[in-house]
C-alpha cells in the first residue's frame, strides 16, 4: 500500500473533523473519496500535506512517517487543493514557473516542465495571459498544473471540479485519468458520486470523519443489494418532508430520498410493501405517474448508511 493511515484523529476546538479514520491506497489506483461536505476529506488532504498535523494514529506515504517523511518525499508529491493557490496578476506560465522553483526546479528543466504542465492542461495558448482574464474552470486547469507541474508520483486532488462548467469538468477528469494512465496514483476527494463512479478504481465512503465502507463501485453497491430500489414518479408536485417522514413508517421500508419528481425507496422486498407504498401516495393526494425497480448506486450506498444523502 502507497498510503495507510491507521485510528487516525484530528480536532478542531470541539470540532472531531477525523475521528478513528482507517484507509489504505494501493499504488497506480485512483482512489476516491467520497463524502458529503463536513466529512473531513479536506482535513485528511491538508494532514498528507503536512499543513496541518493529526493528533492520534499512524499515518504512512510510501512507507515514511507522518511528520518525518516529508521532507523525504515532497517532491513525489502533488497537491492541487480546492480552494485556487494562484497570483491574479500573474501569467499563467509565471504562476506555474513559481510553483516549480518551489519544488527546486531550475533552469532548462523548469522552462521545460512548464512548458509541458501548461500543453497537459490546454493553457499552452493562454501562457502570456494574466490569470485575471481566465473563466473559472481554466483557473482550475492552471491550479492543476501548478499542483502536477514538478512531474509528482501521488497525486491529491480535493473536489477539483466545484463550481465549473461542464466541459471544463470533462477536461479535468479526462486529465485525471490520463495521469493515471502515465502511472500516478490519484487521490480524489469529491461529494459528486456521478465522478466517483465513473474514474475511481476504488471508493472509500467517508463521513464524520470516519471511513464507513470501501470498495470498487460494485462491490460498494453489493453492501446494500440486500435491499431493493423502487422509484416512483408523481403527477405533480413532489413530497414535502413531512409526507416523505410518513413512507418511512411502512414496514420494510429502509431509507427514502425525495427527488424533484418522486421518491425513490430503499426497501427489503416485503409482501405488500408496494400496496402500502402506493396507499400512502393516495393519503398525501397524489397520483402515481411510473414506478420501477433499479440498481442501487453510490447515492443509494450512502443513504442506505447514513440514512442522509451526500448533499443533505
Ligand atoms: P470536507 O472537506 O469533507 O468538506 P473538512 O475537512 O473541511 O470537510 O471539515 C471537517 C469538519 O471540520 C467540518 O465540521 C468543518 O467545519 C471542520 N473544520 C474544518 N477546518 C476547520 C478549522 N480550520 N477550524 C475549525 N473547524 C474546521
Amino acid at each position: 500500500m502507497i498510503i495507510k493511515c491507521q485510528n487516525v484523529y484530528k480536532k478542531y476546538k470541539d470540532i472531531q473533523a477525523l475521528d478513528g479514520l482507517n484507509l489504505s491506497i494501493k499504488k497506480g489506483d485512483i482512489h476516491g473519496l467520497l463524502g458529503p461536505n463536513g466529512a473531513g476529506k479536506s482535513t485528511l488532504i491538508n494532514i498528507f500535506a503536512s499543513l496541518i498535523n493529526h493528533d492520534k494514529g499512524d499515518i504512512s506515504i510510501m512507507e515514511q512517517s507522518i511528520p518525518n517523511y516529508f521532507h523525504k518525499i515532497k517532491g513525489k508529491l502533488g497537491f492541487v487543493p480546492q480552494d485556487l493557490a494562484i497570483y491574479e496578476d500573474l501569467t499563467a506560465y509565471e504562476n506555474i514557473s513559481f510553483f516549480a522553483s518551489l519544488y527546486g526546479l531550475r533552469g532548462k528543466e523548469r522552462k521545460d516542465k512548464v512548458k509541458k504542465a501548461l500543453e497537459f492542461v490546454g493553457l499552452a495558448d493562454r501562457q502570456k495571459s494574466q490569470v485575471k482574464t481566465f473563466s473559472g474552470g481554466m483557473k482550475r486547469r492552471l491550479n492543476i498544473a501548478c499542483g502536477i507541474c514538478h512531474e509528482p508520483e501521488i497525486i491529491f486532488f480535493d473536489e477539483p471540479t466545484v463550481g465549473i462548467d461542464p466541459q471544463s469538468r470533462n477536461h479535468i477528469l479526462e486529465s485525471i485519468v490520463k495521469l493515471n494512465k502515465q502511472g500516478n496514483t490519484i487521490i480524489y476527494t469529491t461529494h459528486y458520486m456521478e465522478e466517483a463512479q465513473s474514474i475511481c478504481d476504488k471508493i472509500s465512503i467517508i463521513d464524520h470523519g470516519k471511513i464507513l465502507a470501501e470498495g470498487t463501485v460494485s462491490q460498494l453497491v453489493k453492501l446494500v443489494t440486500k435491499y431493493e430500489l423502487l422509484y416512483v414518479k408523481i403527477k405533480g408536485e413532489s413530497f414535502n418532508k413531512h409526507e416523505s417522514n410518513l413512507f418511512l413508517e411502512i414496514n420494510g421500508v429502509q431509507s427514502i430520498n425525495i427527488e424533484e419528481d418522486g421518491i425513490a425507496i430503499t426497501h427489503n422486498g416485503n409482501s405488500g410493501l408496494l400496496e402500502n407504498i402506493i396507499l400512502q401516495i393516495k393519503n398525501c393526494n397524489r397520483q402515481v405517474a411510473s414506478i420501477e425497480s433499479r440498481m442501487p448506486n453510490l447515492e443509494d450506498v450512502f443513504l442506505t448508511l447514513t440514512g442522509r444523502t451526500l448533499r443533505d
